[in-house]
């Protein structure tokens, strides 16, 4: 792939990115663009332009996804945006995929408690037994692991 055509993919997925945390935002409180923007740097730890959130904004409200009302906020009026039923549904759905998609990339880091089979996201508890070593979520689970085994090897 050309250099210039991959650096145009890689920005149009920021900008992708971008447009689906200002929906994030939205989701969280109502909002004005200029907060959008300074919310969005804050937190991105990167600048996005106004020239990309207030058609955005635009486009979501012409989509009936989002409304907007005007309030004083220090000494001018702003536009606050907020999202409508239907925007809320529609971001619902955006995280439900999104949750689905970071599972499956954190999922190969993942693994099965050898007790409970619960899912250990991080940390967990790690023991030597019986010369192998083997994986719980907890020492708990580790123990009573060790103590069913020594029952079954007491019942045979
Ligand atoms: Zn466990």
């Amino acid at each position: 792939m050309p250099k210039e055509a991959q650096s145009k993919n890689i920005d149009d997925l920021i900008i992708d990115f971008s447009r689906f945390y200002i929906l994030t935002m939205l989701y969280e409180k109502p909002a004005h663009g200029y907060s959008i923007i300074s919310q969005f740097k804050k937190r991105v730890k990167k600048e996005i332009s106004p020239s990309l959130v207030y058609p955005f904004l635009q486009l979501l409200e012409e989509k009936g996804l989002v409304t907007h009302s005007k309030k004083p906020v220090g000494e001018k009026e702003r536009k606050i945006f907020q999202l409508t039923d239907e925007g809320r549904e529609l971001c619902t759905g955006l995280f439900k995929r999104f949750a689905e998609l970071v599972a499956i990339a954190i999922e190969p880091s993942l693994y099965v408690c050898a007790h409970c089979g619960c899912k250990v996201y991080e940390g967990g508890y790690r023991e030597v037994i019986e010369s192998k070593e083997m994986a719980f979520c907890c020492m708990h689970c580790a123990r009573s692991y060790k103590e069913v085994k020594k029952l079954v090897r007491q019942s045979k």
